[in-house]
């Protein structure tokens, strides 16, 4: 079983790689920012709840999340293991993680960090706005996206760090240069006993 948590800023190719990743390793790739974007689309109670605060850049609150990725990971394709593109955002969602994990007998195989530069981040950000027409890609959204990245989710580095499961994978270059370093460095961490303490 792989279970991976890929972490970086927004623009970071996180998404992408993440579903590449799923797609090579055959585990589940659990996006929450997909997850929540159908909601939305499908207005269902949870998407109605959520759209402003998507729209505004903002964190979802943490029970919220904690409950839609509870019921995702019991389902049967992630039997197999999965990678978390999205989720966790905040240090009360990596503890809830923990709990959940250890009441499933499971553990995190590795936490990616993709490590990009802010000046890649910006260009990346600003190439996707009218690629991928996001409501949340808005010029001053994105800024907003940034910021929370940094106060709320890059605790998550230390976070991690301090266990000794955080991994640092370059994700500058082609989306094949940076899947290949990828796989690369999650078919070594699957063989080493000291990992996955979490
Ligand atoms: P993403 O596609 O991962 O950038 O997510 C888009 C938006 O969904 C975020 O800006 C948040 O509003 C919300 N979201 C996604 N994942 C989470 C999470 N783990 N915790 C809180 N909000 C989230």
């Amino acid at each position: 079983m792989i279970t991976l948590v890929l972490l970086g800023p927004p623009g970071a190719g996180k998404g992408t790689q993440a579903k590449r990743l799923g797609e090579h390793f055959k585990i589940a790739h659990i996006s929450t920012g997909d997850m929540l974007r159908a909601a939305v689309q499908a207005e269902t109670g949870l998407g109605k709840q959520v759209q402003a605060i998507m729209d505004g850049g903002q964190l979802v609150p943490d029970q919220l999340i904690v409950d839609v990725i509870s019921d995702r990971i019991s389902q049967a394709d992630c039997s197999n293991g999965y990678v978390l593109d999205g989720f966790p955002r905040t240090v009360p969602q990596a503890e809830a993680l923990k709990k959940m994990m250890a009441e499933r007998d499971g553990r995190i195989t590795s936490v990616i960090l993709f490590d990009v530069s802010d000046e890649d981040i910006r260009a990346r950000l600003q190439g996707r706005r009218g690629a991928e027409a996001r409501v949340d890609d808005a010029a001053e959204v994105q800024e907003k996206r940034l910021r929370v990245y940094r106060e709320q989710t890059a605790p998550l580095i230390e976070y991690y760090e301090n266990v000794g499961m955080l991994c640092r994978v370059s994700g500058t270059g082609s989306v094949q240069e940076v899947e290949d370093r990828l796989v690369e460095t999650v078919a070594k961490l699957g063989t080493n006993e000291s990992l996955g303490k979490i």
